[in-house]
């Protein structure tokens, strides 16, 4: 029989995240639905029993809080004593038309400080005999491909994968910060979709699109600093992926995909585990541009 495998995933209450965790699932694997608000996640995980799938647990999350973070952290260690898989998948777009230092911070701090700190708390309970090796999935966007961005600096930095660090992503995020702050957003080559309208998500786009490239990023960085260790032994490979266009809260149902099909990816990089491709941008079980 084949050892017992964990998997966490965040956001899970609906979309694309309940998705994934129905297939993990009916896959075997001990699944953890989490989800910000208990009410919602409860109701996912009975809708889940329902489907006789009996192998979820729910624990909260919200990933923009460090105590929820830590005391997630803690109850993975003490109920199951390790983990396999993460899959980072929660996320907001804009919840206001206007854009405001407000506004651009919640999807910055959801987005991409919420991976990074999810990430880093559970990195350490990722078990080291994991078939393929231990997983960090995280669910990020092709409005997160670096033709999004119109600073040929930023261009420059970031497309060089091997050089990548966290450092140099939090300052792209916190650069991005402050010339909303500072309302010289325009002169800062950041994403433009100044008819927010018709977006893809017809809402404004453009943190949303930072949040995306920083999480693509910091994937990548965090893939160096992981196989830069002196050698503990622990195998553990990190992807980012798109989804694709999928129909979900999120872009108020404009979306041509199914859930379905956007869980597929991120579900067959959990399974999958590929050799190649580590640290990079996946969509349709394929790598892409960044
Ligand atoms: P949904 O809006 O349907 O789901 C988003 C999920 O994230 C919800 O469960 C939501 O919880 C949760 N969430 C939001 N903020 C937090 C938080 N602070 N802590 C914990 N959970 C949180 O969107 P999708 O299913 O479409 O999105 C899933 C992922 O896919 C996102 O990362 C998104 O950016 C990405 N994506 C989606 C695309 C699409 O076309 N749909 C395209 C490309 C990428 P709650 O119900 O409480 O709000």
């Amino acid at each position: 029989k084949e050892a017992e495998r964990y998997v966490v995933v965040t956001g899970a209450n609906k979309g694309i995240g309940l998705e994934i965790v129905r297939q993990l699932a009916k896959e075997g694997i001990t699944v953890v639905l989490t989800a910000r608000d208990e009410t919602r996640g409860k109701e996912a995980l009975e809708s889940l029993k329902s489907q006789e799938l009996h192998n979820v647990n729910f624990h909260p999350l919200d990933v923009a809080s460090q105590e929820s973070i830590l005391a997630l952290a803690d109850w993975l260690r003490k109920t199951y004593g390790g983990i396999d898989i993460l899959i980072n998948n929660a996320g907001i777009a804009s919840v206001d038309k206007d854009v405001t230092f407000e506004t651009v911070k919640l999807v910055l701090d959801t987005n991409y400080f919420g991976v990074k700190n999810v990430t880093k708390a559970l990195l350490p309970l990722l078990h080291d005999d994991t078939p393929g090796g231990a997983r960090v999935i995280v669910v990020a966007s092709r409005l997160g491909q670096l033709k999004n961005l119109e600073s040929k600096d930023y261009v420059k930095t970031l497309s060089d994968r091997e050089h990548l660090t966290e450092e140099v992503v939090d300052s792209f995020v916190n650069h991005h910060l402050k010339d909303v702050v500072d309302g010289s957003k325009k002169e800062g080559g950041w994403p433009n979709w100044i008819d927010w309208v018709n977006s893809p998500f017809g809402r404004p786009v453009e943190a949303y699109s930072v949040s995306k490239v920083a999480v693509i990023a910091y994937v990548s960085a965090l893939h160096n600093t992981l196989v830069a260790r002196p050698g503990s032994g622990k195998k553990i490979n990190v992807f980012s992926c798109c989804p694709g266009y999928v129909a979900t809260d999120l872009n108020k149902n404009r979306g041509t995909k199914t859930v379905e099909e956007g869980a597929d990816t991120p579900v067959w990089l959990a399974l999958q585990s590929p050799e190649e491709g580590i640290g990079k941008l996946w969509a349709e079980r394929k790598v892409v541009d960044f």
